[in-house]
């Protein structure tokens, strides 16, 4: 059973601990239905124009991962970046139809949207409230091209609308080979097995499909690297990237190590905070916007060369992150990107 768990929202100028053993959590959903814009304007050297386009109907996400950069959104609603960013879901309903009159005044300069970063699209509650489904059918509307980023196979739910889609690339993220392996980091999503049979049947309709390792966790996970990128080429997948576990905030460092505490070994986890330590020049957090998504170290090097050696190997196009599949030149850039959220 899951108990209370936030740390302090730095937003708020009180926080308060519970005398003895916090409450059990329960699932709490709110329908928001004064949200304005749906779409998240981000900047993004490497991209066209420099901008990226993000959708996102819900506000927090019931799967959960430990490593979420996403927690630190829930603060600005003076919620918990702990177990209130699972529990405490906010929904959008009026996503879709504020997306059509976005592009009706936007579409024009609209180069692409991307489905996901501040949750997942197919979290378990889309499944009822369908609302990404609804979006995506607006994107068929407008002709925009759409990148969607999930560790669910409810995604191929949609495949019927995600197959209408003019240009359209889906990446599973899928930093762990076993569900053994995940469950630390991912207690709530969909097992990696899971993943892979929703990436087949995706690539089997047609769809450009990708794999996402991200994070790498040092001292974790670098080993699973090349199976994940077999098994994703055995499912079809055609892009791979990787990026290093970044931790933007003091919340989400001190859930995360909590999280390790609870669910690994004492060795494994110091083993994890000293590497992560010495790619960040000391403590978990990187420095700089710059080395949010890289190490520093020999060791980081390996670790990207292991990676490089075997999308080459196994013939994947490679990038930075999920992009839409346009077979355009590689991207080469590994510049930051400052990303503006609601
Ligand atoms: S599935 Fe994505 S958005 Fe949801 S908790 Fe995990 S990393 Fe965050």
């Amino acid at each position: 059973m899951r108990h209370v768990k936030n740390p302090p929202n730095p937003y708020n100028r009180y926080s308060a601990e519970y005398v003895g053993k916090p409450p059990p959590t329960k699932l709490e959903v709110f329908e928001e239905t004064a949200t304005k814009k749906v779409i998240t304007k981000a900047f993004a050297s490497d991209w066209e124009g420099g901008w990226r386009y993000t959708v996102n109907c819900y506000r927090g996400c019931i799967h959960g991962c430990t490593y979420c950069f996403a927690r630190q959104y829930h603060e600005y609603l003076g919620y918990g970046a702990g177990t209130d960013f699972e529990t405490k879901i906010v929904v959008k309903p009026n996503a879709p139809e504020l997306l059509r009159q976005e592009l009706k005044k936007t579409r024009d300069k609209m180069p692409h949207l991307d489905f996901s970063f501040a949750t997942d699209p197919y979290l378990p509650l889309e499944a009822e409230y369908k609302l990404t489904r609804q979006c995506l059918e607006v994107c068929v509307e407008f002709r925009v091209p759409v990148a969607i980023i999930t560790k669910s196979p409810l995604v191929t739910r949609d495949l019927d609308i995600i197959t209408k889609l003019s240009e359209v690339s889906v990446f599973f993220s899928l930093p762990f080979l076993t569900k053994e392996r995940s469950n630390p980091f991912e207690p709530y999503t969909p097992i990696p097995e899971a993943r892979f049979r929703a990436m087949r049947t995706l690539s089997d309709a047609g769809v450009k499909t990708g794999i996402g390792i991200a994070p790498v966790i040092p001292g974790y996970n670098e080993s699973d690297m090349p199976g994940l990128l077999e098994r994703a080429k055995e499912c079809g997948a055609q892009r791979a990237f990787m990026s290093m576990l970044h931790i933007d905030t003091d919340s989400i460092e001190e859930y995360f190590v909590q999280k390790m505490n609870e669910r690994l070994p004492e060795t494994r986890v110091r083993k994890i905070i000293n590497m992560m330590s010495r790619e960040r020049g000391g403590g978990l957090r990187h420095r700089s916007y710059a080395e949010r998504r890289t190490g520093r170290t020999e060791q980081w090097k390996v670790t990207k060369k292991l990676f490089d050696f075997h999308a080459k190997r196994l013939g994947f196009k490679q990038s930075e992150r999920a992009v839409v599949d346009r077979d355009e030149p590689e991207t080469t850039a590994a510049e930051p990107v400052q990303q503006r959220l609601f």
